[in-house]
């Protein structure tokens, strides 16, 4: 095992700028707990507050999860002990260990590894969000899903179809397509050709009645074109960009549509709205609807790899950082 260490950049750029630093594991304060990392999921808002797109302090450590072993608790702590498997969502978990709330950290079932955990807690929590708490998807809707075989994707995929969706997922090729097909797609149209025209002539000129789009910039006048009058247009994501400003009027004359920007954070740290989450995705994990799928794994230290990988599209499900 090496010393302890954490990434982090020193300043705002491209993938290099992710430096190993030595830091001693923090003590836990009461409340808190200090967990070994086993795990830490990659997430594309990393490579946000890596760039500077998303302004942070400097230096910083990014990360938003983990899952590991706790090594320590801190006063107070009852529900949890040195031993137990958990993982949370946190900040600055580019980390060999990580120091935070207990409160908030989920003891981990006995049949979900925390490689597992890591592949899906944000990014499964995400999927319960706009599936169950933006826009409650019915039997019978039909949603457009941008990138519907990536982290968030590949859990969405299944999820939706399981509540009666019909999925129409937008990928960039013929291998993606035939995987967003097995996760349950219905049809799948790509990314490079006229989206908007595509989605009309499978849905017999009627459009769609939400599109989950987490690619941004480049697919915010599709995800508009593709909507039925009164559709809802979730950008959740800004994979290629943060999306150009829109005047209300065009959602009007577009059909009295619905844009919002939803952020994980705002519902998870609602009341209830953890418990809420954490319910749905166990379930959904025990259930089968959906399953964790690992795409890629890198050591920690190799975390600006992970950054190009995901930034060039060439991920599929999670990736995962192995401290
Ligand atoms: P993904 O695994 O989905 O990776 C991004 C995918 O986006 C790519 O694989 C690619 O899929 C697609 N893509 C389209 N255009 C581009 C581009 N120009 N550059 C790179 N990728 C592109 O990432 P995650 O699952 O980690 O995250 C998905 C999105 O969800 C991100 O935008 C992220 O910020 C957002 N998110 C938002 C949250 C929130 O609270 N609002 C919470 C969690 C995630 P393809 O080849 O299929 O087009």
């Amino acid at each position: 095992m090496s010393d302890p260490y954490v990434m982090q950049i020193n300043e705002t750029g491209g993938p290099d700028v992710l430096v190993k630093t030595a830091r001693d594991p923090i003590a836990p304060g009461p409340g808190q707990a200090l967990v070994r990392q086993l795990a830490i999921g990659l997430n594309f808002i990393d490579t946000y507050h890596r760039s500077g797109l998303y302004p942070v302090s400097l230096p910083f450590v990014p990360g938003s999860e983990g899952a590991g072993v706790i090594e320590a608790v801190g006063d107070g702590v009852r529900h949890l002990k040195a031993g137990d498997r958990v993982a949370y969502l946190g900040s600055a978990t580019y980390a060999s260990h990580y120091t935070g709330p207990a409160a908030t950290m989920l003891k981990l079932p006995d049949n979900l590894s925390e490689a597992d955990a890591a592949a899906v807690l944000l990014k499964g929590l995400t999927a319960w969000m706009l599936l169950f708490e933006v826009y409650r998807a019915s039997p019978g809707d039909t949603a457009l899903i941008w990138a519907p075989v990536g982290g968030v994707g590949s859990l969405l995929v299944p999820w939706a179809t399981s509540l009666g969706v019909r999925v129409i997922g937008v990928t960039s090729s013929a291998e993606k397509a035939a995987r967003a097909r097995d996760l349950g797609a219905s049809d799948v149209v790509m990314s490079g050709g006229d989206v908007a025209n595509e989605v009309r002539k499978l849905t017999g000129g009627e459009g769609v009645d939400v599109s989950y789009d987490s690619v941004g910039k480049a697919s915010a006048a599709a995800s508009l074109d593709s909507l039925k009058p009164r559709g809802w247009w979730v950008s959740y994501g800004n994979a290629s960009g943060a999306v150009e400003p829109i005047a209300p009027g065009v959602l009007g004359q577009k059909g009295s549509l619905i844009l919002t920007r939803p952020s994980l954070f705002a519902f998870v740290g609602a009341p209830g709205g953890m418990q809420r989450g954490a319910a749905a995705l166990f379930g959904a994990l025990k259930t089968g609807t959906i399953t964790p799928h690992v795409g890629q794994t890198f050591q920690l230290e190799e975390a600006a790899d992970a950054h190009r990988a995901i930034e060039g599209g060439k991920t599929v499900g999670a990736t995962l950082l192995l401290p």
